[in-house]
């Protein structure tokens, strides 16, 4: 039997012993062995923060991206591979999709992201603060990645998505990770890490795995190293009250047991499309991975009068679900994980079934398709049916992790919301609804318990996502007993591996550290005309001010008539008296086109390829007939874009303060424009 490997301070290792026995979910059969027997998991740790931080952290947010988006094309074109593993989990080959190219999503996705930071190893983190009357003290806030690692604990359901959802995010935000699958899918995790290594592309001590036991691992993280868990409660309670973890102040995100619900809205009757999509996602989310995903539907409510359509309809409907060996290409449903995970979820049923009864599948009994149902971990789907929801604590309590769910009357949308709630905090729920009332009255009353709430109709449903899916751009996590984390959800994912420091100080300074300029820094003279230079040589700062132009009523006049625009207060003959001004104003969109007319120097082919649109814009004070314009004109950022294809003209993007100003020197309009600017190079 192949004893699987750690890859541990820049090497493949087996631990001592014998190790676990792995056994196939399908089978029952050993495959394989884990150990961790013998590792020094604080050199571990310590070889993470030494070697692959320090490789990391110097990278900026765009090479990390870069470097996602390598590794995920390195490992969607041996995906083959983690697929026919895959099935000795006892996943489908649909289940397996979410598992191994969702997982691999998160990277690309992740790697997307970058174009939200810009080219730093660190960023800022919100709006500038104005500190002082003058204008030359001010605020910011600067996220810079943590010194330590990111150490995960995995659950066994997802051993590639769990993994590579996690470290996307510790990776872009430029901090190593340390990764302890579930030991009874940890064959799967080391498949695709192997193929990580081989790919060379992460640098040394970005990425370490333990296939085992955690041992003693949590007793040597520090303050700068974060840790996250997935899996049940009671470990992860007992694991986040860890002396070293709360002495240290280590950030702890948890992902726990999560009793999720689908609520059926009132106005949903058998025989509607939301009906039918109603029972096809009750359905789907009781026999996906066999009910082994943390954000499955546990409980169901329908309204009261329609309880046994919907019982009669989920039975039509599970009955057609073939479960058997994966691998058979008629087969809907897997195995379980293990026989261990199967005796858990059937002793959890037992428990429920003191107050509810068993309208669909069996305990005992399943028909398989090409597999042996006492020797691999099968289960039939079961619904449950409890008619007194306020009265049983039970059925909003004990998570059955697997192919498990238990349908509920309720009376209004209030009940609906107060039995939602009876999770505790749960990390996604649904509602299927028609209705915008309804489900604006659900979503607000409910989400305080809630991650995540899909609203699904017959509107979105094509496109929708569906409820059990945690998307990389939105956050997942829970409230209460869901743990109380949060992970993922874009650029908000990545902030949780950075330390946050407010600083202060001038406007110069902070211009210079996070090179985006702030208003009021002292500019740089260009020594040409900013747009007369290619994109390496502009630095952020380079500034000019222009000549000014006389702003005459004919103009407003002749802007209203090529434009259509003859807003009153733009007319001279208007009466202003009870308006917001004195005279005729000139039109907003003049003032910006008259300041692009002053600060564009283009009139012969240059660097600047094209005007990419305008990032922000205000008017802060009308501008009458008289008025002399002058604009202060400054390189703000610079965001760099990659070449799609070899003979793609090589650029980047400028982003330039506009600020426009009267003849006082008050600022008249403000805008941040962005252009496309050649690079020298490729
Ligand atoms: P566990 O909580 O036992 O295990 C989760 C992870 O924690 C595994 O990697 C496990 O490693 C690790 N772990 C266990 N003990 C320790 C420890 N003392 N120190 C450090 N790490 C430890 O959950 P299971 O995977 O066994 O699943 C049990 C139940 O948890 C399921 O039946 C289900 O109810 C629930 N669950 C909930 C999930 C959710 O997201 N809502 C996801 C998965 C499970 P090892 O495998 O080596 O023991």
């Amino acid at each position: 039997m192949k004893k699987l490997e750690n890859y541990i301070t820049g090497r493949w290792i087996t631990g001592d012993g014998d190790g676990q026995q792995l056994l196939d979910a399908v089978t029952g059969q050993a495959i394989y062995a884990a150990s961790t027997k013998g590792v020094d998991f604080a050199s571990v740790l310590d070889y993470g923060r030494s070697v692959g931080n320090p490789a990391l952290r110097k990278l900026t947010f765009h090479e990390r991206g870069r470097m996602l988006r390598a590794l995920a094309q390195y490992l969607m074109a041996r995906k083959e591979e983690f697929y026919r593993i895959s099935y000795h989990t006892g996943a489908t080959r649909a289940d397996s999709w979410i598992d191994i190219e969702g997982g691999i999503g998160n990277l690309f996705a992740n790697a997307s992201l970058r174009r939200k930071f810009p080219d730093l190893p660190y960023c800022t983190d919100g709006d500038p603060i104005g500190l002082s009357k003058g204008g030359s003290f001010m605020g910011h806030h600067l996220l810079v990645p943590k010194e330590g690692v990111a150490v995960h604990i995995n659950a066994y359901n997802f051993p590639v998505w769990g993994m590579l959802e996690k470290c996307a995010v510790n990776w872009l935000a430029g901090v190593p990770a340390v990764v302890k699958p579930a030991s009874i899918t940890s064959y799967l995790t080391e498949a695709v890490v192997k193929a990580i290594v081989e790919s060379g592309i992460l640098p040394k001590g970005a990425l370490q795995l333990l296939c085992g036991s955690a041992c003693d691992m949590l007793e040597h993280v520090t303050a700068q190293d974060v840790v996250t868990f997935t899996g049940s409660k009671s470990t992860g309670l007992m694991l986040k009250g860890q002396k070293r973890i709360l002495e240290e102040s280590i950030p702890f995100n948890m992902e726990a047991d999560s009793l999720n619900c689908i609520v059926l809205g009132k106005d949903v009757v058998p025989g509607t499309p939301e009906w039918d999509l109603f029972i096809k996602e009750v359905r789907k989310e009781i026999t996906v991975k066999a009910g082994q995903k943390c954000t499955a539907i546990r409980r169901i409510f329908a309204p009261e009068n329609v309880i046994e359509d919907v019982y009669i309809a989920l039975d039509k409907a599970l009955a057609q679900t073939p479960i058997g060996n994966p691998a058979h290409e008629k087969v809907r449903m897997g195995a379980l994980a293990s026989l261990g995970q199967r005796e858990e979820v059937r002793n959890n049923v037992q428990k429920l079934l003191a107050t509810s009864q068993l309208v669909y599948g069996s305990l005992d009994s399943v028909e398989v398709l090409e597999a042996d149902a006492r020797k691999g971990a099968f289960l039939s789907p079961l619904l449950l049916l409890n008619d007194s929801p306020f009265k049983s604590e039970d059925v909003h309590d004990i998570e059955c992790f697997g192919p498990v769910s238990t349908l509920m009357p309720y009376g209004d949308i209030n009940e609906a919301i107060q039995l939602a709630k009876k999770g505790k905090g749960s990390l996604c729920c649904s509602i299927v609804t028609a209705d915008n009332r309804m489900a604006t009255d659900f979503v607000v009353g409910a989400a305080t318990h809630h991650g995540r709430i899909l609203v699904l109709n017959q509107e979105c449903a094509k496109e929708s996502t569906g409820h059990g899916s945690p998307l990389p751009l939105l956050v997942h996590g829970g409230p209460g007993r869901a743990g109380g984390g949060e992970e993922m959800g874009g650029t908000r994912g990545v902030k949780h591996y950075m330390q946050r420091v407010a600083i202060q100080g001038s406007p110069t300074t902070i211009t210079a550290i996070t090179q985006s300029y702030q208003a009021g820094a002292q500019g740089s003279d260009p020594g040409q005309h900013p747009f007369r230079k290619y994109y390496e040589d502009l630095r952020v700062g380079d500034q000019i001010v222009t000549e000014k132009r006389i702003i005459r009523s004919e103009d407003i006049d002749a802007f209203a008539e090529l434009s259509g625009d003859h807003f009153y207060a733009h007319k001279v003959d208007t009466d202003f008296s009870g308006t917001m001004f004195e005279k005729q104003v000139a039109h907003g969109y003049f003032i910006m086109s008259a300041a692009a007319g002053l600060f564009v120097d283009g009139s012969e082919l240059g660097p600047v390829l094209l005007n990419y649109g305008i990032d922000e814009l205000r008017f802060t004070k009308p501008v009458y007939p008289g008025a002399e314009l002058t604009i202060r004109f400054t390189c703000k950022e610079k965001v760099p874009q990659d070449q799609k294809e070899e003979n793609d003209i090589p650029k980047g993007i400028v982003k330039w303060l506009v600020e426009m100003l009267d003849e006082t020197g008050e600022h008249v309009g403000v805008a941040t424009i962005l252009t496309m600017v050649k690079r020298r190079q490729s």
